[in-house]
């Protein structure tokens, strides 16, 4: 069985006839997902989805590399709020992404409505007791450790993915301290990923996920293509073959980790 904790059914190509590529990935083994907002509307197809497919879940969030002004974030999140019902497993995707922000004149103003959005996400899953799901880069280490920071600020001790993850390994060390969950996606798959398959080296067998982060980050033999939703089987297959990962541990994880899933089968079985 697998899970995918982060799927984008609701971004194009997969949006119109998203449920041609859930049944695909049905029959390459994929059981339940997580099907992951970036931004309001995003989020709302997300939530549209999960009430139509019992096994499909939504997390709602604004991406940080949806640049946006504090006024128009603050409209768009209090009405994403709004919308959380059952179906809802995780708030996210959220976090910081400096990546981008390099040559930027704005990088400064930039950061800082990155760190205020994310504190926005962080307060809502504490008030929901709903997990987070985490995006983190940068070409250097200061946005994971900033990530760290926010969280001990913010007093969070939810549970919490790093959604392809990535970053230094002292870091990846201390994020598992404060109880991070990663997740791997198909990246884990290319030859030049070698710090990756390290970092999946030392997260214990009972914080490891799995992802495609479809329409993103296809497997090695699909490079240049979109990823589709169904090739989390071929990175399962390769994390299982090369990296010794125990598959079913990694769904283990995923409904352990989806409490609220769980609790939401139980009251509908
Ligand atoms: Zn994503």
């Amino acid at each position: 069985m697998i899970i995918d904790t982060h799927v984008h059914y609701n971004l194009e190509p997969f949006f119109l006839g998203w449920q041609e590529h859930w049944q695909k990935a049905q029959e390459h083994g994929v059981e339940k997902s997580i099907v992951v907002g970036t931004d309001l509307e995003t989020s709302q197809r997300a939530l549209q989805i999960a009430q139509t497919e019992k096994n499909l879940f939504a997390a709602v969030g604004i991406h940080p590399g949806e640049i946006m002004q504090d006024k128009v974030f603050e409209k768009s999140f209090a009405e994403l709020s709004d919308k959380i019902n059952e179906k809802v497993v995780a708030i996210g995707e959220t976090g910081l992404d400096y990546f981008h922000l390099e040559n930027d004149a704005q990088k400064t103003a930039l950061i800082a409505a990155q760190q205020n959005h994310f504190r926005a996400h962080i307060r809502l899953a504490k008030n929901t007791h709903l997990p987070l799901i985490i995006h983190v880069r940068d070409r250097e280490e200061t946005a994971y450790w900033d990530v760290l920071r926010i969280l001990e600020e913010e007093n969070f001790s939810g549970k919490y993915i790093l959604h392809c993850v990535s970053g230094p390994l002292p870091y990846i060390k201390k994020a598992l301290k404060m109880g991070a969950f990663c997740s791997i996606a198909g990246n884990i798959t290319y030859k030049n990923a070698q710090h990756i398959r390290e970092i999946v080296d030392t997260i214990p067998a009972d914080r490891l996920l799995l992802e495609t982060d479809a329409p993103f980050l296809p497997p090695q033999e699909f490079r240049g293509k979109p990823c589709e939703p169904w090739m989390i089987s071929l990175t399962a297959a390769y994390v299982e073959k090369e990296l010794r990962v125990d598959l079913a541990q990694v769904a283990e994880n995923a409904q352990l980790f989806l409490k609220k899933l769980n609790e939401y089968n139980a009251n509908t079985v």
